[in-house]
């Protein structure tokens, strides 16, 4: 029986892992599937599905006609287990997310609220009606939907944008007001997490799909050859404070950093005396990097026209948009509690670097800290 389209949008949907459990119950049997002749072809799709999340270009849905065509996501998620490169599966993670967020664009709102409830068990009710929603508070009128907070707090702390703090929302008996956008953002970024945190233990693969890991293992060793982020030196890294260090690893592993997080890294890099090149390589891992945008932004943020070039956002800012890991409790340093800015936290710590001052608890025995973090 022919698939319907929305089974092979949305790999995670219930009906998708419907269609799936009739084809295949296990990994053991799924590596049996692909490697019937018959299915030689779905290897090639999910090979190319792959490629397509490496050079980001738009995932190609299979054919519906095809039932085997179910199979195509889950090679593909096989091939990349088996490479086990955590670069490779952020590409795939971010590439099958945004396809998915796509797709939802254009979905009736009763779908995405069946999608919300049957796949990740989440509560979300139509806010009605444009005419209906004519009676309800101005501010509230554009919000096509509402979810149950607990819900909306499994995706929205991933995004760091001021507006997905629950803090600045709208909250009415526990429900969330959210647009569609918002929603479609929400399903497909916990789509992404869902691949992030995913395990698949992958025995010793037979020959065709050996060959396709094979190849795409080759594509993303050259990719990573060539997009090999520039490596800052030990001595300008260990003045990082927790926030900048945090988003520089996060850069180099490849990981997706939101707007905000990009824009304070690279006003803090230029502010410290990097040049533009150096500036871009950091940011060459990251799965949607496009060579000429991140040029033109850097230019931008270090542009003369912007004065001495834009000043990277101070503690307060930084924290709003939960880019501080000292305010969230993820980590401590005494210096935190005293410097308002993330570039006098490096000037300080770089200056007792060059005094070889390892205690740098001198800041706590100081009666007046500037800013709490509590
Ligand atoms: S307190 Fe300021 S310098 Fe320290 S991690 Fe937070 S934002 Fe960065």
């Amino acid at each position: 029986m022919a698939l319907s389209i929305q089974q092979l949008r949305y790999p995670f949907s219930s009906e998708a892992r419907e269609a799936l459990f009739k084809v295949t119950r296990d990994v053991k049997s799924l590596i049996d599937q692909l490697e019937d002749p018959m299915n030689h072809d779905i290897v090639r799709q999910a090979e190319e599905r792959v490629y397509s999340s490496i050079v980001q270009d738009e995932i190609q849905l299979p054919d519906h006609n095809n039932p085997a065509s179910i199979l195509v996501y889950q090679a593909a998620r096989l091939i990349v287990e088996r490479i086990d490169e955590p670069r490779l599966k952020e590409y795939q993670a971010e590439a099958e997310s945004k396809s998915v967020n796509k797709y939802l664009a254009n979905e009736s709102d009763s779908y995405l609220i069946h999608l919300c409830e049957s796949a990740f068990g989440w509560a979300v009710k139509s806010t009605g009606t444009e005419a209906q929603r004519t009676k309800m508070p101005l501010l509230l009128r554009s919000f096509d939907f509402r979810i149950r907070f607990e819900d909306f707090l499994e995706v929205a702390p991933l995004f760091h944008a001021w507006n997905w703090k629950l803090i600045n929302r709208h909250l009415d008996s526990g429900w969330v007001p959210v647009r569609k956008s918002e929603l479609a953002r929400l399903i497909s970024g916990k789509f992404k997490q869902l691949i992030l945190d995913s395990r698949i233990e992958v025995p010793t693969l037979p020959r065709r799909l050996t060959e396709a890991v094979e190849r795409i293992e080759t594509e993303i060793r050259g990719k990573i050859r060539k997009t090999e982020p520039v490596k800052l030196s030990g001595d300008t890294t260990t003045a990082f404070p927790p926030c900048i260090g945090q988003i520089h690893e996060d850069s180099l592993a490849g990981k997706n950093v939101s707007h905000e997080a990009r824009f304070a890294l690279a006003a803090f890099l230029l502010k410290i005396g990097m040049d533009i090149r150096e500036v871009m390589g950091v940011f060459k891992a990251a799965p949607d990097f496009v060579q000429t945008l991140a040029e033109y932004q850097v230019r931008h943020i270090s542009s003369k026209s912007a004065g001495e070039g834009y000043t990277p956002p101070g503690c307060k800012k930084m924290q709003g948009n939960s880019l501080c890991p000292v305010a969230l409790g993820e980590v401590f340093d005494p210096l935190c509690e005293y410097v308002l800015h993330p570039l006098a936290f490096y000037q300080t710590r770089t200056w007792e670097l060059s005094k070889g001052i390892v205690d740098h608890g001198w800041y706590t025995r100081k009666k007046r800290k500037r800013q709490s973090l509590k």
